[in-house]
C-alpha cells in the first residue's frame, strides 16, 4: 500500500463547507507526519461542489476527487471512496464538520495498540432537534431488538478503519448498504471513543425523516430475517386465540345460547385482515430487496475523477 492514510468524505452540497473542511483535515493529516490522501466524492451535487473539488485536486495532490453519475445517498458515495482509497487506513467522515477530524491522532494511538476499528461514540450532540436525537437513539434500540449483529449504540460512520476492515467491507456486494451494520459484521477488533457531535459548520441535514426511516429498514432488513419469523409467530399466537374462540362459539351454540354480535365479528375482520396486510408487506420488502439484489447492477457510476493533480478518468 502506498499511503499511510485516507480521509473519506461523501459530499452532497457542500461548496460552504469544504474550504474549512479541507484546512482542518490537512492540518490534522500532515500533523500525522504519514502520507495521506483525502478523498472527496462528489454525490451529484448541485450546487458548485464539483467545480470546487475537483479544482482542490488539480492544485493539491493530497486530493482525490471523484465524481459520481448523480445523487446515490450518503451510503453508496461512501462505497465509492472505500473502493478508490489507496491507504492502509480509512478515516471516514461527513463532509460538515460535524464530526472532529481532531480526534484523528487518539485514534491513531489506538490503532497502533492494535484495534482495527475505532469508533465514534456521541455522547453529546450539538445543534440537533430533540425528534433527530430521540429517533436516532430509539432506531438503535430497535435495531439491535430486531438485527443479528449487534451495532454499538449512538456511532455514526465516523470511525477509522484499517486495510482489514476495507478489504471486508469492499468484499460485501450488496446494493442497499449500512455500513456501519457491515462493519459489524465484519468482526475484527472494535472499540468506541466517546465524543461531542457538533452543529453543522454550515448549511443543513439532508437526512430527512424520509432517509432516515429508508436507512432503518435497509438496517433491518439487511441484518435480520426476524421480523418474517415474528410474523410466523403472530400467526400461531393469533390461531391458538381463535381456537378459543371456537370452543366458546360452539359451547354457547349447545347450550342454545346463540351468540350474538355482529359488531365483534366485523371488527374481528377488519383486524385481522389489517394484519395480514401488514405482514404482506414486510414479506415484500424482503421480497423487493431480493428483486433489487438479484439483477447484480455496479452500485454507482463515476463521471470523472481527479487524482495526484491530473484528469484519470
Ligand atoms: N451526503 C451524501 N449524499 C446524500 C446526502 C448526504 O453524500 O445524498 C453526505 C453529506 O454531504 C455529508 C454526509 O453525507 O457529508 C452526512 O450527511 P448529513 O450531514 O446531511 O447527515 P446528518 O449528519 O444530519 O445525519
Ligand atoms: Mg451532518
Amino acid at each position: 500500500m502506498e499511503l499511510d492514510l485516507s480521509v473519506l468524505v461523501p459530499c452532497y452540497n457542500e461548496e460552504q463547507n469544504l474550504p474549512e473542511l479541507y484546512k482542518r483535515l490537512t492540518q490534522i493529516c500532515s500533523a500525522t507526519r504519514g502520507r495521506y490522501e483525502i478523498v472527496l466524492v462528489n454525490d451529484g451535487s448541485t450546487d458548485g461542489t464539483w467545480p470546487m473539488m475537483s479544482e482542490m485536486a488539480a492544485q493539491d495532490r493530497h486530493i482525490t476527487s471523484i465524481n459520481l453519475s448523480r445523487n446515490y445517498g450518503h451510503q453508496i458515495a461512501l462505497t465509492a471512496a472505500l473502493k478508490h482509497c489507496r491507504g492502509k487506513r480509512a478515516l471516514i467522515i461527513d463532509a460538515d464538520l460535524q464530526d472532529p477530524p481532531e480526534l484523528l491522532p487518539q485514534m491513531m494511538a489506538l490503532m497502533d495498540q492494535g484495534y482495527d476499528v475505532i469508533s465514534g461514540k456521541r455522547i453529546h450532540r450539538k445543534g440537533e432537534s430533540w425528534f433527530k436525537k430521540t429517533s436516532a437513539s430509539g432506531f438503535y434500540r430497535v435495531l439491535n431488538m430486531l438485527s443479528d449483529v449487534k451495532i454499538p449504540a449512538d456511532t455514526g460512520d465516523f470511525r477509522l478503519i484499517n486495510r482489514k476492515v476495507i478489504e471486508a467491507l469492499n468484499a460485501m456486494p450488496e446494493a442497499h448498504r449500512f455500513i456501519r451494520g457491515l462493519c459489524a459484521l465484519a468482526g475484527f477488533k472494535q472499540v468506541s471513543l466517546d465524543y461531542t457531535r457538533h452543529a453543522r459548520f454550515a448549511g443543513k441535514t439532508h437526512y430527512g425523516l424520509h432517509h432516515m426511516i429508508q436507512l432503518a429498514v435497509t438496517a433491518v432488513t439487511g441484518f435480520s430475517v426476524r421480523p418474517l419469523r415474528l410474523t410466523f409467530y403472530f400467526g400461531l399466537l393469533l390461531a391458538a386465540i381463535g381456537a378459543l374462540l371456537l370452543v366458546y362459539v360452539l359451547g354457547s351454540w349447545l347450550m342454545h345460547r346463540t351468540v350474538q354480535g355482529w359488531t365483534s365479528l366485523a371488527i374481528l375482520i377488519i383486524t385481522l385482515q389489517s394484519i395480514q396486510f401488514i405482514f404482506l408487506g414486510i414479506i415484500g420488502e424482503y421480497l423487493a430487496r431480493t428483486f433489487v439484489e438479484s439483477k447484480h447492477r455496479p452500485l454507482y457510476f463515476i463521471d470523472g475523477m481527479v487524482q495526484n493533480g491530473v484528469e484519470v478518468q
